[in-house]
């Protein structure tokens, strides 16, 4: 056995909770002591100031340089309230997870003495260098520089002794370079599309706001344990180790406790969250053993979505403390469940009404009706570009794979639901309805709220469920910036709103009646979407039989999926809705690739060396020992009895060479693969390459190095193995 993992398998004995008190006992108490939220700007912020802050959260007017000097100063006296000496532009660059680069409120004053100062002008905008980020060669064409800008939408917070303003990323031309700048894009666009189809119901919506509320998934594993593990450290997943004897046949985890240590852990995150404004609700353990959720209450999207990163963040520091490795990597362990972040989206007006809600009587069930339809039709048509926004290497363990969504999308409604929908396809004509139409149509519209009352049935095989109250997207990868989901979702719905109420328009331009016209196109869009729809068992083999015959799209191949982003009908979409500019989506195509064959390049590397330097050695040295076993019994048993004594060792160094050749053969192929894929230029080509070249091998490789686990003394294999670090405690 390795130092290392007998190191930590003995340690592992001794670990135990950390105590965890809260502030208060009373939530309340410090519920968001850490934001510099309306509360405190009201305390801090001269009435002006305050006043051109909301103006600019709510109406999107510009803030004086005047002004922001004084919020500025407000902020920076609340946080030296905290502590903080600290501030930092927070952002959210095409990586995984966040940015930020430290300065100190220091400054020379003009009589050269040291003060502390945080003016407006470093508030609202400052230039970090973009070269160091991934940017798909938009700064190439012109400038390192890349900018910061405040995103006044986002309230500023104080971690540990640093005030964070959220951000956007641009590059010098104003391209974007971050997730965050189209987010806002997106969500600006379904805010306009949906406003203007609510008016055709009601003329006193003047908004809509776009509502997320993520479940985090994520494993936990014992520092020491994961230390121990290169392939857990480099990439996120062990890309190698036997099944355990015991892993979740029992689904005994669960329902099972918490064990004490994560409830530590849990509880401080929770209260790091609350601090932070971070309304975290729910803990509970996941299917897989050491697998765990977070979920919060739902927030406006794009606040729900800096949470999102925030607490990802605060997982993997508070993890550390409680001895603890946080992985978000979608597939960490073969063979258990994989790790999601299902995305609940909710479109809501300024009225306060739930549009994905049935209301109370038939004209607030239009509304309900109009969108749900426009959801069908939105992910009927941008099935492709849904499947793009998902895609990962990470992700592309999961889609597809037994235990979570296909990489087919369809849409769960329920039956009462879906009942419904195709009623109304039938009762309403192209020609005039006649009035008996009308009252069974609006008498079967009126039932709605009750139908989805008693419809408890939950549908948990569905990439895109229908929820009572929202949609749950739920092939979002954990590892994942919810944006690049919502972006593609906001921004798609934005584009299919838009078409509807151009055919409306349409109609009543014709001189059809508003609500006939409604009618007319509802059903247009219901029969037009129908193949979208699907009750039944997604992780079947008959529903991708069924999907194909449907027309359905079903690509596992990444690459693939992700060069749906540039198709006409995502163009449609993403430049014809000002989302992206043409620029901007190549670049991010180009980024997506190339973290693609990055991270595939990585484990690839990763599991040639500890192939070639940790497993087969020791196979080697078994095999000596059982050579050395055959040597004496040779010399001690007559010919006979040592032949019989023998077979089954002689069969075991056989197979080990055998394996042990497999190894170093493939190992040898794969690199010779990557230096191929490694020599082609565009970036397109080169993730090809790796996904159709590189991919394959791993599973080749692993799949003889699991086999010698089981047949190599545990006593010195190397790494830590599953049943180890899936059941520590
Ligand atoms: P489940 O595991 O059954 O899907 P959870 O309670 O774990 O349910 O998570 C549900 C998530 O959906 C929570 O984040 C919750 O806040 C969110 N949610 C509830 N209602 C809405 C809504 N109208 N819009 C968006 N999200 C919502
Ligand atoms: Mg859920």
């Amino acid at each position: 056995m390795s130092k290392m993992r007998f190191f930590a398998l003995q340690e592992l004995t001794n670990r135990t909770a950390l105590e965890i008190t809260p502030p208060s006992n009373k939530l309340s108490d410090y519920y968001g002591s850490h934001v510099f939220d309306q509360k405190k700007m009201q305390e801090y912020l001269p009435k002006e100031a305050l006043k051109a802050i909301n103006d600019a959260i709510e109406r999107g007017l510009p803030i004086s340089r005047e002004m922001a000097d004084l919020i500025a100063n407000g902020m920076k006296s609340w946080a030296k309230s905290l502590n903080v000496t600290h501030y930092t532009h927070w952002f959210q660059p095409l990586t995984d997870g966040t940015a930020e680069k430290h300065d100190g409120f220091i400054e020379f004053s003009d009589t050269n003495e040291v003060i502390e100062r945080f003016s407006g002008k470093l508030l609202i905008q400052q230039e970090p260098d973009a070269s160091s980020f991934p940017n798909g060669g938009i700064r190439n064409t012109f400038e390192a520089r890349g900018y910061t800008a405040w995103d006044v939408s986002s309230p500023a917070f104080v971690v540990d002794t640093t005030l964070c303003i959220p951000t956007i990323f641009i590059s010098y031309t104003g391209d974007a370079l971050d997730y965050k700048t189209p987010l806002l894009k997106a969500l600006a666009a379904v805010d306009k599309a949906a406003t203007d189809v609510c008016q055709l119901f009601d003329k006193n919506i003047t908004r809509v706001y776009s509502n997320l509320g993520w479940e985090q998934e994520y494993f936990l594993v014992d520092l020491d344990l994961y230390n121990a593990r290169p392939d857990l450290c480099l990439s996120g997943r062990t890309l190698m180790g036997h099944s355990s004897a015991k892993d979740q046949q029992l689904e005994d985890h669960y329902f099972g406790s918490i064990p004490p240590r994560v409830t530590a852990f849990m509880k401080e995150l929770e209260i790091e969250c609350h601090k932070l404004g971070i309304p975290a609700k729910t803990r509970h353990n996941e299917v897989a053993p050491n697998q765990f959720e977070l979920a919060p209450i739902f927030e406006n999207t794009n606040l729900a979505n800096d949470h999102n990163q925030l607490v990802m963040d605060l997982m993997k520091r508070i993890a550390r403390k409680h001895h603890f490795a946080v992985l978000f990597h979608e597939k960490p362990f073969s063979g258990v469940n994989g790790s999601g972040k299902h995305n609940n989206w909710s479109l809501c007006t300024s009225t306060g009404v739930n549009l994905f809600a049935p209301g109370k009587n038939p004209k607030s069930n239009m509304l309900f009706l109009t969108f749900l339809v426009n959801v069908l039709m939105m992910v009927y048509k941008n099935q492709n570009l849904l499947r793009a926004s998902i895609a990962s290497a990470g992700n592309s363990h999961r889609l597809g794979a037994n235990e979570a969504p296909p990489s087919i999308l369809s849409i769960f409604l329920g039956s009462h639901l879906s009942y419904m929908l195709d009623e109304i396809a039938k009762q309403v004509g192209n020609t005039k309805m006649t009035p008996e139409e009308k009252t069974t149509l609006k008498l079967g519209i009126g039932r709605i709220p009750e139908i989805l009352l008693d419809n408890t049935d939950r549908n948990r095989t569905s990439p895109f469920a229908f929820t009572g109250n929202r949609f749950e997207f739920r092939a979002a990868g954990s590892s994942s910036n919810c944006a690049a989901a919502m972006i593609v979702i906001n921004a798609a719905m934005a584009n299919q709103l838009n078409e509807f109420k151009a055919s409306v328009d349409k109609l009543m331009e014709e001189g059809v009646g508003k609500d006939e016209a409604i009618f007319r196109i509802l059903k247009e869009t219901i029969i037009a979407s129908e193949p979208i729809r699907f009750e039944g068992d997604g992780y079947s083999e008959e529903w991708k039989e069924e999907a194909a015959r449907r027309g359905l799209s079903n690509i596992s191949h990444v690459p693939e999926a992700l060069m749906h982003y540039t198709d006409a009908q995502s163009r449609a979409v993403l430049i014809g809705e000002h989302i992206f500019n043409e620029s901007e989506l190549v670049s991010r195509l180009e980024v997506e690739f190339e973290k693609y064959t990055k991270k595939v390049q990585i484990e690839s590397r990763v599991l040639g060396d500890l192939a070639i330097n940790h497993i087969v050695p020791i196979a080697v040295s078994y095999q000596n020992r059982l050579l050395e076993n055959l040597r004496g019994l040779k010399e001690i048993f007559p010919a006979e009895e040592y032949e019989t004594l023998s077979a089954d060792r002689k069969d075991l160094v056989r197979e080990i060479s055998r394996r042990v050749t497999a190894i170093k053969t493939l190992v040898h192929d794969m690199t010779e693969a990557r230096k191929v894929a490694n020599q082609l230029e565009h970036h397109q080509e080169k993730a090809y390459a790796y996904e159709e070249q590189v991919r394959p091998y791993l599973d080749m490789i692993r799949d003889h190095i699991d086999h010698l686990e089981m047949e190599v003394d545990d006593e010195i294999w190397p790494l830590p193995k599953y049943r180890e670090l899936l059941f520590n405690k």
